[in-house]
Order: structure tokens, then C-alpha cells, then sequence
């Protein structure tokens, strides 16, 4: 069993030296994923799924407390209305995938997979929304999207992948842009206090914005590598698609207005989020809110009197408290190769209940974060437990911050910029003027972009960190997924 319990470890590539293969290598052993058999796509396994679902339930907690209902709009689009808003063909026209025959035939209008759903949305609106009184309209969907990306990685960019779009109409344009920030700031304290990672918020810039929004506001994280993760986004969409798609509201005073929309999203990419940012050498580290196994219980020597009894009354005591805990007791591996799959996938923390524990009143633990290794007395176990994954939670996010913090950099020059995005690796703040044509110099010379114009703005210096010109935003600048 010894050489099996080696193969895991060493067939992971260095997360120093290797930091794209360190991904694949944990997504695939892990079980997360698969390759689908059509390129670019992927296979969700079990385990990644059961993450994704959790991510679900903790998101529509907040989703409908903040007064939204989900509901669910066809897969497929009348090309016509993709056509309808300008910008927001033109934006998604390169990555759509279309349907042109069906039941044998040729169809009369080639029908669009959604790679996103405000103009089926709409039309739908349209015909819902007549009155002040069906406003604000707050649907949220839970589906999966097509977008036919050229390169692809599992989580991070694949033709299809599962999100949640949210969709809302209001009165007046106060109303829409409340909105839109309120959601950025649901997906902020989400991604903070369940998936344990930083972000950083703001604007995009006109460049980096949705097609067919007034003006596009995200969330930001930082990965291991120095790369910038765009984790979720929040439009507000003005009346573009309102005035295209006719959707009128007759008003308090009596007059027929177009309504004030928005739309925000995150995506299966958060689980790629949660892997760069808290993963190791060994694999993945879950934060236990996130975690489909918050402690896993591993009799030691389980044909020993009592042990199988003392590790069923742990798993009940940890289950009645809530924690989602499974016991491992596979007798086809050893509990070497047990410790290494479960370190692999990223289970907080593990109980250990030997003989010799069971003598002690005590079960041996580790956590997965620290690798410490500690006892636990048995009397009062759940409680001591909770509050140990507590302490896991807190410490993933303070030292995803930490992180954070040493790899952000000021540059007052161009030089510094580019030192900043090429050697340090991070994210470099730095003075912009507003044109599109720094931006553009800056992607050109350093394959960086401006990740967004933070909502806490400062003047690092007077001038652009490119052209020299009056500088008039902060911009967190960045490589990019
Ligand atoms: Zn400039």
C-alpha cells in the first residue's frame, strides 16, 4: 500500500513550478471533473457537483431573501433577438453556437443556445409588465449556458457551464443602480464569508463592460499564480434592452416609460476560484463552509473492540450538530492511502479514533489547512469540532488576505507598471486617464487588464500611469483568467 499512497502525492505537479498543470492535476485526481468528448467541454463529477450545490443553496438563501424568485426560460433563442441591441450581438456573436435543422429539417430561422438570457428575458417582460404595479420584476434562473470559447480550462472557461442570472426591471434608473450594487455586494459577502476569499470591488471599464450595459460592476479575486480571477458580475443595463424589446410600464403618473433593467451572474467558475486561491501542494483545502465533507471520521485498527461503536457515536453526535461528516470505513485501502485522498480532497478536517484514542477519551485530528495535529476529548466532541471549523474558516480568508495584500503594488510610471504585472505578479493600482488607447498600450505590452476601477477611490498620483495625461481613475490592473 506504501507505493499507492506515494502515486498521489507525486503525481501533482509543482504549485510552484508549475502552476496551470498544479490546477489540472488537482481538478482531475480530486474528481471533480472530466474532459466532456465534444472539446472545451467538461463533466462535472460527484464531488465538484455536490460543491456546486452547496454554492446553490447558499446563494439562493440570499438571492430570494433579497426578494427574488427563481424561474426557468428556454435554452433555445430566435436569432432575431440576440440581433435586436447592437452591442450585445456584436459582443457575444464570435462564441455562439447555433441550431440550424431539427426533426430533419432546416429551420426557417436558426435558433441561438443561449449563451446568456436577457433578450429571451425580455421578451418575455414585455408581455408581463404593463403597470408600475408588476414592478420592481425580480427573477433570478439557475441554468447552464453555451459560449464556444477557443482555449478552454475545466471551471475557469468551457463552452458550457452552469450559472445563475438574475434579471430585474424597476421604476426608475436610482432603483436600477441600487439594485446592481446590492447584488455585487451579495456576491462580495458570499464569496468572503463562505468561500473564504477576498475580493475586490468596482467598475469595470467601458472596454472590459458586458455588451449592452450602461455600465458592468465585479468582483475580483487573486489566485496563487499572481492572476486575477473575475468572479461575478453585476450590469446595469439602463433601457437598452428595455427600449428594444418594447418593455413599457404605465407609470405612477399615468405615462407609458420603458422600464430601468440589470443583470448579474456568477458562475461554475467559483470552483475554480476556490481551488486557486486555498489549494496546496497535497491538492485542495476547502473552506468547511463549502466543504461536501467537513471532517471525515477514520477508525484506526476498527476490528479492535469498540472502535466501530465510538466512530458511529462521533459521526452521529457530528451529524446532529449539523456538520456534514462521513466515515471512512473502507477496508480495501489503507489508512495511509485514506490520509492522502482525503488531504487531496481538501476535507477540513479529519478524526482519527484508534484504540489507543478511545483509551484517552480522545480522537486525534488534523486539519487540513495547517496540517497540525491535535486531540480532541471525546466528551462534547461536536461542539469542539464546530468550533475548530470555525477557526478553519477564518484563517482560509485571513490568509487568502494576506496574500492578497503582499501581491498588490502601487506603480506611479509605465516602468513600474509593467515591473509590477511582469516580475512581482499581483495586482499593480495604478493611475488611468480614461482613455481606451492606454488600456489597449497596456494589454500590448503586458498581456494585463484593467480589472476594475475600485469603488474606494484614491489619487496615487496626478498623472496617467501610460500617457502622462490628467489621471482621473484607480484602476487594479492585473493578468487575467
Ligand atoms: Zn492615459
Amino acid at each position: 500500500m506504501a507505493g499507492k499512497n506515494q502515486e498521489f502525492v507525486t503525481h501533482i505537479a509543482d504549485i510552484n513550478v508549475d502552476f496551470p498543470q498544479w490546477y489540472t492535476d488537482v481538478i482531475l485526481k480530486a474528481e471533480m471533473v472530466d474532459y466532456g468528448p465534444v472539446k472545451g467541454t467538461m463533466v462535472i463529477g460527484p464531488y465538484g457537483y455536490e460543491i456546486w450545490e452547496l454554492i446553490q443553496e447558499e446563494l439562493n438563501d440570499r438571492i430570494k431573501a433579497t426578494g427574488h424568485r427563481n424561474a426557468y426560460f428556454p435554452l433555445f433563442i430566435p436569432e432575431s433577438f440576440l440581433k435586436k441591441e447592437a452591442e450585445h450581438v456584436e459582443g457575444f456573436a464570435p462564441e455562439v453556437a447555433y441550431v440550424t435543422k431539427a426533426g430533419g429539417e432546416v429551420l426557417a430561422e436558426p435558433l441561438v443556445v443561449r449563451p446568456t438570457s436577457e433578450t429571451i428575458i425580455c421578451s418575455m417582460y414585455s408581455k408581463w409588465i404593463q403597470s408600475y404595479r408588476d414592478l420592481p420584476m425580480l427573477i433570478n434562473q439557475w441554468c447552464n449556458v453555451v459560449r464556444w470559447e477557443k482555449s478552454t480550462r475545466p471551471f475557469l472557461r468551457t463552452s458550457e457551464f452552469l450559472w445563475q442570472e438574475g434579471h430585474t426591471v424597476h421604476e426608475t434608473a436610482e432603483q436600477a443602480q441600487e439594485e446592481t450594487l446590492k447584488m455585487l455586494e451579495v456576491y462580495r459577502e458570499f464569496s468572503e464569508n463562505v468561500l473564504a476569499i477576498p475580493m475586490s470591488t468596482g467598475r469595470k471599464t467601458d472596454k472590459e463592460k458586458f455588451a449592452g450595459a450602461v455600465a458592468t460592476y465585479s468582483i475580483e479575486a487573486l489566485m496563487q499564480d499572481g492572476k486575477a480571477l473575475q468572479a461575478g458580475t453585476s450590469h446595469n443595463l439602463g433601457q437598452h434592452f428595455t427600449k428594444v424589446f418594447d418593455i413599457t410600464f404605465q407609470s405612477r403618473e399615468g405615462r407609458q416609460e420603458y422600464g430601468w433593467q440589470t443583470s448579474w451572474g456568477v458562475t461554475t467558475r467559483l470552483i475554480g476560484a476556490l481551488v486557486m486561491v486555498h489549494g496546496d501542494q497535497r491538492g485542495l483545502v476547502l473552506p468547511p463552509k463549502i466543504a461536501p465533507i467537513e471532517i471525515v471520521i477514520l477508525p484506526i485498527a476498527a476490528h479492535k473492540p469498540g472502535v466501530t461503536d465510538v466512530c458511529l457515536k462521533v459521526r452521529d453526535e457530528l451529524k446532529a450538530a449539523d456538520i456534514r461528516v462521513y466515515l471512512d470505513d473502507r477496508d480495501t485501502v489503507s489508512a495511509g492511502w485514506k490520509f492522502n485522498e482525503w488531504e487531496l480532497k481538501g476535507v477540513p478536517m479529519r478524526l482519527e479514533i484508534g484504540p489507543r484514542d478511545i483509551e484517552n477519551g480522545v480522537a486525534t485530528a488534523l486539519r487540513r489547512d495547517t496540517l497540525e495535529k491535535f486531540t480532541l476529548p471525546l466528551e462534547g466532541i461536536a461542539a469542539a469540532s464546530q468550533a475548530k471549523l470555525d477557526e478553519i474558516q477564518r484563517a482560509l480568508y485571513e490568509k487568502a488576505m494576506r496574500y492578497r495584500d503582499a501581491h498588490t503594488f502601487d506603480a506611479t510610471n509605465f516602468d513600474e507598471l509593467v515591473k509590477g504585472l511582469d516580475e512581482s505578479r499581483g495586482y499593480v493600482r495604478a493611475m488611468w486617464c480614461g482613455d481606451r488607447a492606454c488600456e489597449d498600450a497596456v494589454k500590448e505590452r503586458t498581456s494585463a487588464t484593467a480589472r476594475c476601477m475600485p469603488f474606494k477611490q484614491e489619487t496615487i498620483a496626478d498623472t496617467c500611469v501610460c500617457c502622462g495625461k490628467p489621471a482621473k481613475h484607480l484602476v487594479f490592473w492585473a493578468k487575467a483568467y
